[in-house]
């Protein structure tokens, strides 16, 4: 037993860490590994070659992506991670790297939703006269832990212009009611947090949790639809805020959010494939499936739902 984990944490050492030869124009900052997806448009990940992203000996790093998106003259931090503990110089290492990215820019943070596992490190930001936060209502009108008067509350719909470039804030409420993604103009990439999950599924946590992420989901397709927005369908990247979690999957693109679609179709109709799953949450304890995508929810809502709608479908255990 022992020698098996220790043989998967190697593994995990070899493959899970982010910065290794086979990815160029990738470096480490204490905690946080750095990678560059586009020009000026970067993937910050809390993990590293000692504490890599997964499964590995004494726990996991279910480690978090935030994006670092460079216009001419601004630069938009999207998401804080999780709140290091394991390193000491969590705070002055993501610092180094936004300022290091940024250079003169005004900066600007965002989040994509209140979960610890994506604020975690506002605390080496917020005291920072240089540092502005620009926040969904639904999720953070009323926290008062962001800095009042260095802080604008946005709804769906909002443009951040960072000089040359360009993101659409998007409501996609269900994971949170005011999740958002942010949709970079011309470069087929939406960075969508935890709203349509990373590849192992979305966590829906309650009964209206569904009916706000019909909507949401909803919501993101047709932006992307739109032709005025002008996304190439064939070429787009959904980046999740937790990017291990999609495993073996090169990339996560429209299909993936059409198979979304799918489980929410096949749940309105009753017909939902579903499994049973253990998140620790009496409320997450089914995943439902369609494709490669999954809704993590529970039983109980959904034989609620299927009452609702006027169809039997039993206890479902
Ligand atoms: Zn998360």
């Amino acid at each position: 037993m022992k020698r098996s984990v220790l043989l998967l944490a190697a593994f995990a050492m070899l493959f899970l860490s982010s910065c290794h030869e086979d990815v160029p124009q990738c470096f480490e900052e204490g905690p946080y590994t750095v990678t560059t997806l586009q020009k000026g448009i970067y993937d910050i990940e809390d993990s590293n070659s000692s504490n890599p992203a997964g499964v590995q000996e004494g726990g996991m790093n279910n480690c978090s992506n935030m994006y670092l998106v460079l216009g001419k003259k601004k630069a938009l931090l999207i998401d804080l991670s999780n709140d290091i503990k394991w390193a000491d110089n969590a705070a002055e290492s993501l610092r180094k790297v936004f300022y290091d990215l940024a250079g003169k820019r005004e900066k600007i943070i965002t989040i994509t939703h209140a979960h610890g596992d994506h604020t975690g490190m506002l605390h080496a930001f917020a005291d920072d006269p240089e540092i502005s936060f620009v926040l969904s209502r639904k999720d953070f009108g009323n926290d008062k832990r962001f800095p009042q008067e260095r802080t604008t509350i946005i709804d769906g719909g909002y443009v951040f212009d960072l000089g040359g470039v360009k993101l659409d804030a998007i409501d996609v409420q269900g994971h949170t009611p005011g999740s958002m993604a942010f949709y970079v103009e011309g470069r087929n990439a939406v960075f969508t947090g935890d709203a349509v999950g990373s590849g192992s599924g979305v966590w829906i946590f309650s009964f209206d949790g569904f009916k706000q992420f019909e909507k949401g989901l909803a919501n993101l397709i047709s932006f992307l639809e739109e032709p005025a927005n002008g996304v190439n369908l064939d070429d787009l990247t959904v980046y999740g805020a937790h990017a291990w979690q999609k495993g073996e999957k090169p990339k996560l693109g429209m299909q993936y959010l059409y198979d979304m679609q799918g489980v929410v179709d096949d749940i309105n109709a009753a017909k939902a494939q579903w499994e049973p799953y253990n998140a620790g949450f009496p409320m997450l304890n089914a995943n439902f499936k369609h494709g490669e995508s999954v809704i993590t929810w529970s039983t109980d809502s959904y034989a609620r739902l299927c009452a609702e709608k006027g169809i039997e479908i039993g206890i479902l255990e």
